[in-house]
Formats: C-alpha cells, sequence, structure tokens
C-alpha cells in the first residue's frame, strides 16, 4: 500500500493532485485507476560526480520520473537549484494530463537535476549533462522515454544528451531527444514552438472576450525561452510589451518595449538588467502592474493567495508549468479574469517535440510553414475543445482541461486492463 508520507511529496506535487481530485470528483471513473494516477510509476534517484574547473569533484543528485506508462513517455529536463523528486513528479504528472489533452501519443515524464546552472562554466554543464544522461540511460530511449528542454537547458543540452546516448548505443539516435539543433535532426520551429503555442491559445481567447490585441498590454514574467517568444510574437501582433523580468529583476515601460532589442540585449548581456529604455520594477511590482494579459514564464507557484487579489489583467495565459495555485485561481476568477491552463497554453513545445519525434523516425523533415500551420490547427482545436467542456460541464477552463486529459489517459489505462 502506498503510505501517506510518500518520498515524492512537495508543494507542487500536493497542488498537482488537489487539482487532479477536483477534476475527477466530477468525472464517473474506475476508482482504481484513479487512484493509480495519483502516484508516479517509475522513479529514478541518481547521484553523481561532476569534475569542476578548479579539479575538485562535486556530487550532484538528479532523476527522472515517468507518471504512467500507458504511452512510451514524453517531458523536459530542469537544472535548478530547486528540483526534487517531488517537483519533478508533480511535473511529470502535469505533462501526462497536457499529453492527453493535445492527443499526443505520450504519457508524462520529467527529469532534472539540482544544481545552479549560472555558477556552472560551459565545460561543466557539459560534463554534468553527460554524465546525467549516462545515469539515466537505462530509463530513456526513442521508444520508451524521449526528454526535451526545460528550464536552464537548451539546445547545446540537447545535442549532449543526444551524443552520450548515441555514444552507448554506437550509432546516432537522433529521436531519443527533441528540442535539439537542426544540424543533428532537430525541428524547425521547435526552439519558438512553446512561445509561438502561447499567442495562438491568447488569440482564440482573446476572440471569445472580444479583446482587440493590437494597442493591448502584455506583462510577461521569465524571458527566457518560452517568456521571450511569447513576448516577441505578442509585439508581432501589435500587443504593448510594456512589462518583462527575469530572474534578477523586471523592467517596465508604459510605451511598450521594444523586444526584439530586449531580446538582442539580454544575448549580449545575459540578464535583463541595465537595459537602458525601461525602469527597474522589483518581481511583486511587476505582478501588480494594470495590463490585459498576463503571461508568467517562469518558475511555478508564482501566483498565489497572497499576490492574486492585486493582479489587474483580463487575461492570464499560463507560459509556465504550474505557475497559479488553486486558492489563486478562485480569486482571479471572482475577480473576473480567464486562465488560459497551462496544460493546454504551453502545450505548443511538446506538440513541436512530438513533430521533431516523428520527422526523425521517419527520416523525412518537414517546411516551417508545415509545422506552424499544424501547430495552430492542433491547438486551435484543443482550445475549442476545452472551451466547449467548460460551458457543457458549467466549469473553468483549467478544470475542463484536466477533465478531458484524464478522461483518455484512465480509457487508455481500461482498455489495456490490469497486467497480471
Ligand atoms: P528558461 O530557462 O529558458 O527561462 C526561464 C526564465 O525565467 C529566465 O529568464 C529566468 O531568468 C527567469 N526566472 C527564473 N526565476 C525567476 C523569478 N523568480 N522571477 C522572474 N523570472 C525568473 O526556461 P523556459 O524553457 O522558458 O521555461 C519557462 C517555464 O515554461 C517553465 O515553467 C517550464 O516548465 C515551462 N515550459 C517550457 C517549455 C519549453 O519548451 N521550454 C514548454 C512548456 C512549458
Amino acid at each position: 500500500m502506498v503510505g501517506e508520507k510518500t518520498e515524492w511529496e512537495s508543494p507542487l506535487y500536493q497542488m498537482v493532485v488537489r487539482q487532479f481530485n477536483k477534476a475527477v470528483e466530477r468525472m464517473k471513473l474506475d476508482p482504481g485507476i484513479v487512484e493509480r494516477l495519483r502516484y508516479p510509476q517509475r522513479s529514478l534517484i541518481v547521484t553523481f560526480p561532476v569534475k569542476m574547473d578548479n579539479g575538485q569533484v562535486e556530487i550532484f543528485e538528479g532523476y527522472r520520473v515517468q507518471h504512467t506508462l500507458s504511452m512510451p513517455t514524453k517531458g523536459g529536463i530542469r537544472y535548478h537549484q530547486e528540483v526534487t523528486l517531488g517537483e519533478i513528479t508533480a511535473l511529470a504528472m502535469l505533462m501526462t494530463w497536457k499529453c492527453a489533452l493535445i492527443g499526443l501519443p505520450f504519457s508524462g515524464a520529467k527529469g532534472g537535476v539540482r544544481c545552479n546552472p549560472e555558477q556552472l562554466s560551459m565545460a561543466e554543464l557539459e560534463r554534468l549533462t553527460r554524465r546525467y544522461t549516462a545515469e539515466i540511460t537505462s530509463m530513456i530511449g526513442p521508444d520508451s522515454d524521449i526528454p526535451a528542454p526545460d528550464i536552464s537547458t537548451n539546445e547545446q543540452v540537447m545535442a549532449w544528451m543526444m551524443d552520450t546516448y548515441s555514444q552507448q548505443k554506437g550509432h546516432a539516435v537522433p529521436e531519443v531527444v527533441t528540442g535539439k539543433p537542426v544540424s543533428i535532426g532537430g525541428s524547425l520551429g521547435r526552439y519558438e514552438a512553446t512561445g509561438r503555442g502561447v499567442v495562438y491559445v491568447i488569440t482564440e481567447a482573446a476572440k471569445l472576450l472580444g479583446m482587440n490585441l493590437n494597442g493591448a498590454r502584455a506583462v510577461i514574467q521569465g524571458f527566457g525561452n518560452v517568456g521571450s517568444i511569447t513576448a516577441k510574437q505578442l509585439a508581432k501582433m501589435g500587443c504593448k510589451v510594456i512589462a518583462v523580468s527575469d530572474i534578477k529583476g523586471g523592467l517596465y515601460n508604459p510605451k511598450g518595449l521594444d523586444v526584439k532589442d530586449l531580446i538582442n540585449y539580454v544575448k549580449q548581456n545575459q540578464f535583463l538588467k541595465g537595459y537602458p529604455q525601461a525602469e527597474p520594477i522589483t518581481h511583486e511590482e511587476l505582478f501588480e502592474l494594470p495590463c490585459d494579459i498576463l503571461v508568467p514564464a517562469a518558475l511555478s507557484n508564482q501566483i498565489t493567495e497572497k499576490n492574486a487579489l492585486k493582479i489587474n489583467c483580463r487575461l492570464l495565459a499560463e507560459g509556465a508549468d504550474g505557475p497559479s495555485t488553486l486558492e489563486a485561481d478562485q480569486i482571479l476568477r471572482d475577480k473576473g479574469v480567464l486562465i488560459l491552463p497551462d496544460i493546454l497554453c504551453n502545450a505548443g513545445g511538446v506538440i513541436v517535440s512530438y513533430f521533431e519525434w516523428v520527422q526523425d523516425l521517419q527520416n523525412y523533415f518537414w517546411t516551417l510553414k508545415q509545422i506552424n500551420n499544424r501547430l495552430r490547427r492542433i491547438l486551435t482545436r484543443a482550445f475549442r475543445n476545452v472551451y466547449e467542456r467548460s460551458h457543457r460541464e458549467k466549469t473553468n477552463m483549467r478544470m475542463a482541461a484536466l477533465m478531458i486529459g484524464i478522461g483518455r489517459v484512465v480509457e487508455a489505462k481500461r482498455v489495456r486492463g490490469l497486467y497480471p
């Protein structure tokens, strides 16, 4: 029996399970399958040594969690100081609902290493990535579990993972990871996919609200892959991106920031800090700015009962995974904010990751136009399904999205049956 105190307990896991419990409450599902889905099916904890540039050896802790194995699993790799088994488990669970909601042939997984990537040199990052990959090789594979980038991992990290895995197999296996460079079998449009997808979903929601995106004010927390591309795409649609932030703090310009210039600035200076054409603001102030669209695109648990009342937007588009608590959800909904839930809003990344995997398996590559059109079609359909379900069930978009995703996973488990 799974005890009350499990190894994968964490605030994010508790929140994801509470969301799950709330969604299944309203569905008539096999209780045995429901119970099974509250727990991770397979988890691996590894510790491994890395030689640092100063010649000393440091030991790191890493994880790979596969939430459920009804389908091959898929999910990102995170490098962050707060990575724990509990956080990775929660993120793997969210991936399961996300893939099912979108209709991708995957269940959810997630991985990560507890480290401070800012303090690692490129050479250290490479050694850490290669050794971590070697330690989890028994768990990943193109037919079983396919990693991708997440916080502080990127195309280069995926290239090292692919190379390490391929060295062990004795031949190139590009399809073992997605989000890798195009030169080794990556997909066009993958880098931009999550942010682009966020904006496709925002566009559908704006139609629903009768909101004109041209001139709409947007505020974005996080200026990495998801945040910067979302900002760029919103600016392209005519939105005024009035504030953005990264780990060091925020920037505000009521006239609208020049996003392209900002991206170039970050390329050269690594952080937003010091950008001249804006005034600095704190993390707290960013969330309180009056705006039309707020996009959390950094960490989980950012919008809570502590700051939700002060949030002043019409649309909350969750670029990050698990950025809002259930209490914050309720407060925002009472204020009339439409919340576009993470498993729908940021699904563009895993959709194009799926395209990349399919292209690698077929050794046949698509054009950027084909990729973006297919991405848009899939996300628009998912948005409409979620909206219709929320309307039919008289519930909010998050519950509707979870109900669709969970319902599909339960059905897959039901038809496969219980082994032995
Ligand atoms: P990233 O590492 O490229 O960027 C993260 C950004 O957040 C950086 O700008 C960092 O400085 C900033 N940040 C960190 N802590 C912060 C804080 N306390 N306040 C403000 N900013 C802070 O990561 P990413 O790939 O853009 O991922 C961001 C989020 O999107 C994560 O929650 C991730 O799980 C989710 N996500 C990413 C993808 C993807 O394809 N990369 C897909 C789906 C969901």
